[in-house]
């Protein structure tokens, strides 16, 4: 490490440029009390695929679905959407109306904001992974009940095995409290990493509650930076870097 203060002060305003673009690009545009949106926001190799098989073979095996009782009531199954081999991946609760009337995840209000958090770290909905724990909608976006977990929860395994992310974001607590077993509060788990099969798993806010509580998008974009250098130290570059 160098000792010229000079060295210091550029890393410093290159970690603040990047932590304020990052804020900007997930729509948090207040600072210290301004409240004034700008005209148009800006918006590694995998090891090898083995013997884990494919997503077209999981979405084979997951079928037209009547495990639970959440069949009955779904317009659309929602399996997930994304690249099958990517080293970031996004694990959200279940399919809200939007999602069950499209059939992907993460489409209605809260998705944009994923896609925007998606885009600050440099990737794209198209170059990480999205699922959800749940595949099906729960009536009125209740939240998921245990034996409807309980059946889900396999397929999301099975698209973790095949996809070997090197790292998750699970997104708010259903996602967290069921890829960790845990049922410790997300404000406790939040902001470091934890494992779950040899992967590494970082749970933030869901958008959702990021969209009621936008005073906690800076805890969720620090949560996210920790991602961006994690790949970075393990020489994940993403696809449009962000600006340094
Ligand atoms: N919320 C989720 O957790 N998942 C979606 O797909 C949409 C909203």
């Amino acid at each position: 490490m160098s000792d010229d203060p000079r060295d210091e002060l550029r890393d410093l305003t290159r970690d603040l440029r990047r932590h304020l673009e990052g804020m900007q690009a997930m729509g948090a545009y207040a600072l210290m009390g301004e409240e004034e949106e700008p005209a148009g926001a800006p918006a590694a190799a995998l090891p090898a695929v083995a013997e884990r098989g494919t997503l077209a073979v999981v979405r084979e095996e997951v079928g037209e679905c009547t495990r639970c009782k959440l069949h009955s009531t779904r317009t659309r199954l929602v399996f997930g959407v994304g690249a099958d081999e990517t080293p970031l991946m996004f694990v959200g609760e279940a399919p809200g109306a939007e999602e069950d009337r499209r059939g992907e995840p993460f489409v209605g209000a809260a998705g944009q904001l994923l896609d925007k958090m998606i885009a600050a770290m440099g990737w794209t909905r198209e170059t990480v992974y999205i699922a959800n724990v749940l595949m099906c909608r729960p009536p009125g976006n209740r939240d998921p009940q245990p034996d409807e977990v309980s059946q889900c929860l396999p397929f999301l395994h099975r698209k973790i095995e095949v996809i070997r992310p090197r790292i998750i974001v699970a997104l708010g607590k259903p996602a967290t409290h069921a890829l960790l077993s845990t049922s410790a509060p997300i404000s406790a788990l939040r902001g470091r990493f934890h494992e779950f099969r040899g992967i590494k798993v970082m749970p933030t806010f869901h958008p959702a509650f990021l969209l009621r509580s936008p005073d906690r998008k800076r805890d969720a974009w620090s949560d996210l930076k920790q991602v961006i250098e994690e790949l970075e130290r393990i020489g994940v570059r993403s696809p449009n870097a962000p600006k340094v």
